[in-house]
């Protein structure tokens, strides 16, 4: 949308009356850091000189009221409103499409209860997650959801995209951390989900806007859960002789025990990381696993898994390699770490059952090295559940094109190849990186008929259209 001229300073002086003149911006920097995510499109759309998709004006509103007026003022005039938290969505969620307004949520990061009775903390939702985790580590808790993108990403864009940390085999994912959550409606409406999570009061509307990213409205505070510290955390690494041997090793695991992490690789993976750990190469299907808790429980576990995995042929390699990986989880993603523009690369993350999780991943794996040879495939699985797993599988092109048009198409046909793949055999679009612009249009094939349960609600609470357009198929 753009709205120019006298108009828009109409608009923009009541968005400064809602929010404090301090809080809105209009400066050509600030459009430029809202119209550039990690979505490694809108990256690349920027490294090629191109002009990102540019709000017309961002506001950083302090709480739920000065959200609501927001929220008002944009539905009268019919503006777009794109929510944004730390921009580290991989989805292209948080790119201001449709222009109008950017409402940025870090104002909104004060932490408003701790409360070790009922074992949750209530915070702003514009929080940067490691912030959470530090205030509960000083008084001795922890938040244990440790995504590889804690450092940069909010409490709000984790619920709005039903994220995932390292841990989540034993302690779940960030929807099964939260309680309850005050939400904002499109019309400005301020509402609260129900006091408790578990209950028979009709459905579950924490789980209508977990994952909505921002579709449905602006989720302002939550109460999430916190956890004891584990007295011990303890690390152990396998090789299995196939990702067979080890799923059926892993899965038998999961009906006697739940350890915190469990990380299978696929053998490009492990040939990669066995080098690093013994030196020399070898094939195979590499697991590294913790247990944690306390220490007289853990060491019960140990002894089940040792026994369970002997039954599989899995070699011992100790607890070396998963100590260095928990100290350098995160800086593994650092910049100089990790893939980076010039390559194109992605990851196509779904889950499973059991029954179906091997399969998908030979199909992705086979679907985009047949049909783009010059893509290389990497997975590995991890977040394990009784009856399945999440597959986190790459691709990586080194030389991709320069131009950005040209660039564009390539990275969504191997995208479409790859999920469709995965949708073929029983996954789903995606597992914790959500769908943003990125998947939407693939949110029809995996639902078919039950797409319009979700366009219902849409219609019914944003009947103007105005949040987040274009983003999660809808
Ligand atoms: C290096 C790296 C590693 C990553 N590792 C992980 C990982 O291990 N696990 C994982 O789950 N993800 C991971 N991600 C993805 C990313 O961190 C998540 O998708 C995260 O949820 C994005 O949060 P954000 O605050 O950065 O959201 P943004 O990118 O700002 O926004 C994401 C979406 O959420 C919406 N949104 C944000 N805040 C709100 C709100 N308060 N109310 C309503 N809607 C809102 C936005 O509109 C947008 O649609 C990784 C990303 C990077 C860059």
């Amino acid at each position: 949308m753009q709205l120019k001229g006298f108009m828009f300073d109409m608009i923009q002086n009541e968005l400064e009356d809602a929010v404090g003149r301090e809080n809105c911006s209009t400066r050509e920097a600030d459009k430029l850091v809202h119209g550039v995510d990690y979505y490694w499109l809108s990256r690349m759309w920027a490294d090629r000189g191109m002009t990102p998709p540019e709000a017309d004006i961002i506001v950083c509103p302090k709480n739920a009221k000065e959200v609501s007026s927001v929220l008002k003022i944009a539905n009268y005039y019919k503006m777009p409103v794109t929510t944004w938290g730390g921009g580290g969505g991989t989805q292209g969620g948080a790119l201001p499409l449709a222009g109008g307004i950017v409402l940025d949520t870090k104002r909104m990061n004060e932490i408003t209860e701790f409360n070790t009775d009922s074992m949750y903390m209530e915070s702003g939702t514009g929080a940067i997650h490691t912030h959470l985790e530090w205030y509960a580590n000083e008084r001795g808790y922890a938040t244990m959801h440790y995504p590889s993108s804690q450092n940069c990403s909010t409490l709000g864009g984790f619920l709005a995209h039903r994220g995932i940390g390292v841990v989540s085999t034993k302690y779940g994912k960030i929807d099964d951390m939260c309680l309850s959550m005050e939400v904002v409606l499109p019309n400005g409406d301020i509402i609260n989900t129900s006091p408790v999570p578990k209950h028979a009061a009709g459905p579950d509307l924490n789980q209508i806007f977990i994952g909505s990213e921002g579709t449905l409205g602006v989720i302002t505070k939550a109460q999430m859960r916190i956890y004891v510290q584990p007295e011990l955390r303890w690390f152990r690494a396998f090789l299995f002789k196939d990702l067979t041997s080890a799923f059926a090793a892993g899965k038998e695991l999961l009906t006697k025990i739940k350890p915190s992490c469990m990380r299978l690789y696929d053998e490009a993976e492990t040939v990669s990381l066995i080098k690093k750990i013994v030196g020399v190469e070898r094939k195979g299907a590499f697991m590294n696993l913790a247990l944690e808790g306390m220490k007289d429980i853990v060491a019960v576990e140990q002894k089940i898994l040792f026994d369970t995995f002997a039954k599989y042929g899995a070699e011992d390699l100790g607890s070396d390699y998963g100590e260095k990986w928990w100290k350098e989880k995160i800086t593994f993603f650092y910049p100089g770490h990790m893939m980076d523009i010039p390559q194109m690369f992605g990851t196509m993350d779904s889950v499973a059952t059991y029954s179906n999780i091997e399969k998908i991943y030979w199909a992705m794996k086979e679907a985009v090295e047949t049909n783009f040879p010059m893509a290389k495939f990497i997975a590995h699985f991890s977040h394990w559940y009784e009856w399945g797993a999440m597959i986190y599988d790459r691709f990586i092109v080194d030389n991709p094109p320069q131009d950005p048009h040209e660039a564009l198409r390539l990275h969504n046909q191997i995208w479409y190849t790859g999920v469709r793949a995965a949708l073929a055999n029983g996954g789903v679009v995606n597992d914790h990186h959500g769908v943003g612009v990125k998947l939407g249009k693939l949110m029809k094939e995996q639902y078919g008929p039950a797409m319009q349960v979700m366009e219902g609600l849409k219609r019914q609470l944003d009947p103007n259209g105005i949040m987040n357009p274009y983003k999660l198929g809808l």
